[in-house]
């Protein structure tokens, strides 16, 4: 296991991706801020689900399966990229989708992610809201199988040992870029927090290379202590995996996720319609506008130093603002 995840590992993501000064965004907010582009630099109009299928799909691959099957919904960017990836090398897909998100018109069901899967051609299993999703995945998988097929099923958001390292990676890169760039560590490195193989990823990476650079996550999911949890658990497993013992305890917020899960807050807008004015970047309501709102807010209050060095992790979704338009013309 321990050498097949890197001997098997496939590039879907090109190396290093990009992290690039923002200027006026750091003038704004009295600070100096970075952004590593993750949303760049693969098919499928990237996001951190590649650095995860790197080593997802290579073991599916290298196990000589022929079909992925991820359960999502039909702005999953996680299902997007899942479907791209899989175009590229030429795996078949399933999406098993329900749609428990509180968001119900042409937009959140058409466009964005909906209409990128669409166009790749992406079969799309809707579920009703009751049906679990794992019992879900095993019945497609079963029906791979009895049409000769070999299925393999994603875990939830990418988020198990071989998506973390992927995020692992990501640390070392980050590292290094800022060394290059500047002379020395960033201060901060905030990510956005979700199924939690990418804070899982950076905190294992960094706590390898014994950084002085501060992980802040914000949660878009979970609630802190469970979002806290599910980072240190799989950062444990890669540092496992990694020969080290040390032992990391995350720092998640959950104070910038509003009423749950994809449902856009004022701050988040504002954060989002700030840093496309000020940088011309995109970051969407359901995840990288939150974590900006958070961190935003930490400069503002003070846990974050004016003068401090930031690298902001942009993971990608910018399709989901078109989803999403609705909330912006308000
Ligand atoms: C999935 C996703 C995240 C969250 O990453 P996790 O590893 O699930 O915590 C963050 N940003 C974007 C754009 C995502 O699609």
């Amino acid at each position: 296991m321990k050498e097949s995840l890197e001997i098997n590992k496939i590039d879907l993501i090109n190396k290093p991706t990009a992290l690039e000064f923002m200027p006026r965004l750091s003038d704004h907010l009295g600070v100096t801020i970075y952004v590593k582009r993750d949303d760049q630099g693969g098919r499928g109009e990237g996001g951190n689900k590649l650095r995860k299928y790197e080593r997802i799909l290579g073991d599916a691959l290298a196990n000589g399966c022929d079909t992925v099957i991820i359960a999502g919904h039909y702005q999953s960017n996680a299902a997007r990229l899942l479907v791209a990836s899989a175009c590229r090398t030429g795996l078949k897909s399933i999406v098993i989708c329900k749609n428990f998100i509180p968001r119900q018109n042409d937009a959140f069901d058409r466009n964005g992610n909906a209409l990128l899967m669409h166009i790749m051609g992406a079969d799309l299993r809707p579920i009703p809201q009751d049906k679990d999703y794992a019992e879900a995945m095993e019945d497609v998988a079963r029906e791979v199988r009895k049409i000769g097929g070999s299925p393999y099923i994603i875990p939830f958001g990418g988020s198990n040992l071989a998506g973390t390292l992927g995020y692992v990676d990501c640390s070392v890169e980050i590292s290094k870029q800022m060394l290059e760039l500047t002379g020395k560590e960033a201060d901060h490195i905030v990510a956005t927090a979700g199924t939690g193989a990418t804070m899982a990823g950076l905190l294992a990476g960094l706590t390898l290379q014994q950084s002085t650079s501060r992980l802040w996550g914000f949660s878009i999911l979970h609630p802190k202590k469970e979002s806290e949890s599910i980072t240190d658990n799989l950062a444990m497993q890669a540092l496992h995996h990694l020969g080290s013992n040390a032992q990391v305890k995350a720092t998640v917020d959950d104070g910038y996720l509003g009423e749950g899960y994809a449902i856009p807050t004022r701050q988040c807008l504002e954060a989002s319609r700030l840093v496309a004015r000020l940088e011309g970047l995109f970051l969407c309501p359901v995840y990288t506008a939150k974590t900006m709102a958070g961190l935003i807010d930490y400069v503002k209050t003070g846990r974050i130093g004016s003068g401090d060095s930031i690298v902001f992790l942009h993971s990608g979704g910018a399709p989901l603002l078109y989803a999403y338009y609705d909330s912006y013309y308000k």
